[in-house]
């Protein structure tokens, strides 16, 4: 089976599909970024945080992960900024990554740092090793 990528429309809307799907949206077929990808895993959490964690990359909104759930996002090579955010829990540790044709691969991970006052999100490199699903 085909591992499902998280993509963007044209349209704005965010969804799991792969290559050769539309939009459910408003039906345009997809476009996928062929250059680079992006894993990340959302380590399981010791709080039973079960909703999802939003994702933003560059500050656009893509999506949600859920509790060891592995996101595979499709890009052109650049230098992207890795954020979540969930209800009252906003700080987190971004992570930058470049994706160049030397990089190609690049691998994270996620987990909520349990907080005196309020949890906080760190988002780490990965290796492939680490990616439970891969
Ligand atoms: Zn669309």
């Amino acid at each position: 089976m085909a591992k499902l990528l998280r993509v963007k429309c044209t349209c704005g809307n965010v969804m799991n599909a792969a290559p050769g799907n539309s939009c459910p949206k408003c039906k345009q077929p997809l476009r996928f970024p062929e250059d680079a990808m992006i894993s990340l895993y959302r380590k399981g959490s010791p709080l039973g945080i079960a909703g999802g964690f939003g994702l933003y990359i560059n500050g656009e909104p893509m999506g949600h992960i859920g509790n060891r759930e592995t996101v595979r996002i499709p890009l052109n090579y650049g230098t992207y900024n890795l954020h979540v955010a969930a209800g009252m829990n906003r700080r987190c540790t971004d992570l930058t990554i470049v994706l160049t044709p030397e990089n190609r691969f690049a691998y994270a991970k996620v987990w909520m740092k349990p907080g005196f006052w309020t949890n906080s999100f760190v988002l780490e490199p990965a290796t492939q090793e680490e990616m439970p699903n891969d």
